[in-house]
C-alpha cells in the first residue's frame, strides 16, 4: 500500500464528481482558487444569484452564470451534489466557445452530443 494521502474534506465525494463546495454572499468574494470540479454558489440554495467555477477545458478561465430567475438567460441547479444545472454552458468568447452540459457532476461536451455544429 502507498502512504496516506491527506484529502481535504471538499475532496471526500466519490467519482470526484462536481459539486458546489461553498456558498459566499457576493459575486466578488468568489475565492480566485477553486477545487478541482468546485463550484461557488452565490446566494444561497433558496435565493441563488450566481455560480461561478472554473471551466472544464481546463485554459484556465472562469464561468460565471446567472441563477437569478429575473435575468435572462438564467440557469437552474438541478443537483448540488451530484452537479447538475441546466441548461447547457455555452461560454463564448474571440478565441473560444465552450459548450457543454453539467449532469450529475460529469460534464458532457456538447459536440459529443450534437455532432458537428460549430459551423
Ligand atoms: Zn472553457
Amino acid at each position: 500500500m502507498a502512504g496516506i494521502v491527506r484529502i481535504p474534506w471538499w475532496q471526500w465525494t466519490p467519482f470526484h464528481a462536481w459539486r458546489i463546495v461553498g456558498f459566499v454572499e457576493a459575486a466578488d468574494e468568489v475565492p480566485d482558487r477553486l477545487p478541482a470540479k468546485g463550484a461557488v454558489l452565490v446566494g444561497s440554495i433558496q435565493h441563488p444569484k450566481w455560480l461561478a467555477f472554473d471551466c472544464p477545458c481546463q485554459t484556465g478561465h472562469r464561468v460565471m452564470v446567472s441563477l437569478d430567475p429575473q435575468h435572462n438567460p438564467h440557469w437552474i441547479i438541478l443537483k448540488t451534489k451530484l452537479l447538475s444545472v441546466a441548461p447547457s454552458i455555452d461560454y463564448r468568447a474571440a478565441e473560444r466557445r465552450c459548450h457543454y452540459f453539467i449532469r450529475r457532476g460529469r460534464i458532457i461536451w456538447a459536440d459529443d452530443v450534437i455532432g458537428d455544429d460549430y459551423g
